[in-house]
């Protein structure tokens, strides 16, 4: 089922969560293990990110170095369909532009239709790791808005072969990102919400957010987007923070500020133990205020701390 039709049937605030693909090399049981805890409260769908392959260099046993392509976490596409047939729950896969050419887009389409997957979250995604900018794959999109209107393409039947004839029409429910505290890139906010807006326009049916720890700004992102006639859902990303690392890491990864009672609280901690009690607290009340504020769901980044979640969500 589309996200866009579990929010319509919805009488309360929805839970979804997202999930990493398994490292390369360990099997799909540390996923399911991951899941199981938090399948109890009936997540609407589950998220599945996507990770691009990278270059890296080895060293062979002459000393010199050879240059291979590795990626780390492969099978998006097949974990959603593994989840959606473990758990009997919608999922989603996030299809990213870098690293793929538009023919490889289309392929990847027809196999999550052929799958029986609804959803797709489209992306730009990041520079490559020895990149300092992102650079599309020759022959492939720039910009999450182009890869989202080859999706629409395909909704519409639109297939990058122009003489297929009586083509199957996908129906593909479409997520895009949106940014409360700005895309690091954006020169400044309303030039960023003007491509989030040009992104609804070509066909995405809800945004979901970047993490933010301070509802304020997703409230504020919220009003702006209306005020400029962004319509559709935007539903928020929220993580749990359990490490005084992540005081440093998380606004250098992700371009997102911490408020100053939650780094505080964190710096006061002695243990691993009590970091991860004041991080979940906050979630909990970040949880209860957009819930009573209405938010259409909660979408929890699970990445390696379900207990916290399933704790939070627990208590809600
Ligand atoms: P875009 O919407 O293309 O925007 C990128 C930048 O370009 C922005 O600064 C925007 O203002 C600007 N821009 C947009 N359109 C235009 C235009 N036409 N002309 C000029 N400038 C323009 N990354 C992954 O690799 N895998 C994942 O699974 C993944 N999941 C994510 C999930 C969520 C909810 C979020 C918020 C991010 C996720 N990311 C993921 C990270 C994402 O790929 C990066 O944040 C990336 O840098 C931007 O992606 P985007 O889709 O927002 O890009």
């Amino acid at each position: 089922m589309k996200v866009t039709d579990h929010i319509k049937q919805a009488k309360d605030t929805l839970i979804s969560f997202e999930v990493l693909p398994p490292l390369k090399g360990k099997g799909i049981e540390a996923l399911y293990k991951h899941l199981d805890p938090l399948m109890e409260f009936k997540p609407a769908f589950i998220n599945v990110t996507y990770h691009r392959s990278e270059h890296v260099f080895k060293k062979r046993a002459d000393g010199t170095f050879e240059k291979v392509v590795i990626r780390k976490r492969p099978g998006t596409e097949s974990i959603c369909a593994a989840i959606m047939n473990k758990y009997n729950v919608d999922t989603v896969p996030h299809l990213i532009c870098g690293g793929f050419s538009v023919n490889e887009t289309e392929d990847a389409l027809i196999n999550l239709r052929y799958l029986g997957i609804d959803n797709v979250l489209v992306l730009r995604g990041d520079a490559a790791k020895n990149e300092t900018a992102f650079e599309p794959e020759p022959g492939g999109h720039r910009f999450a808005s182009d890869l989202l209107r080859q999706v629409v393409n395909l909704n519409a039947g639109i297939y990058l072969e122009d003489d297929l004839k009586s083509t199957h029409k996908t129906e593909f429910c479409i997520g895009v990102a949106g940014y409360p505290e700005k895309h690091f890139e954006a020169p400044n906010m309303d030039t960023d919400l003007q491509y989030l807006k040009a992104k609804v326009e070509a066909g995405a049916d809800y945004i979901i957010t970047q993490m933010f720890f301070d509802n304020a700004r997703y409230y504020a992102f919220v009003d702006a987007c209306r005020s400029i006639g962004i319509n559709v859902p935007i539903i928020p990303g929220l993580k749990p923070l359990y490490s005084k690392k992540q005081l440093t890491v998380l606004p250098k990864t992700f371009h997102i500020d911490l408020p100053t009672d939650l780094s505080n609280e964190i710096l006061k901690c002695k243990t691993d133990e009590e970091v991860e009690k004041v991080g979940r607290d906050w979630l909990l009340m970040q949880s209860k205020d957009l819930k009573k504020n209405g938010v259409p769901v909660l979408h929890y980044y699970t990445l390696g701390k379900p207990h916290v979640v399933a704790s939070v969500v627990k208590d809600l």
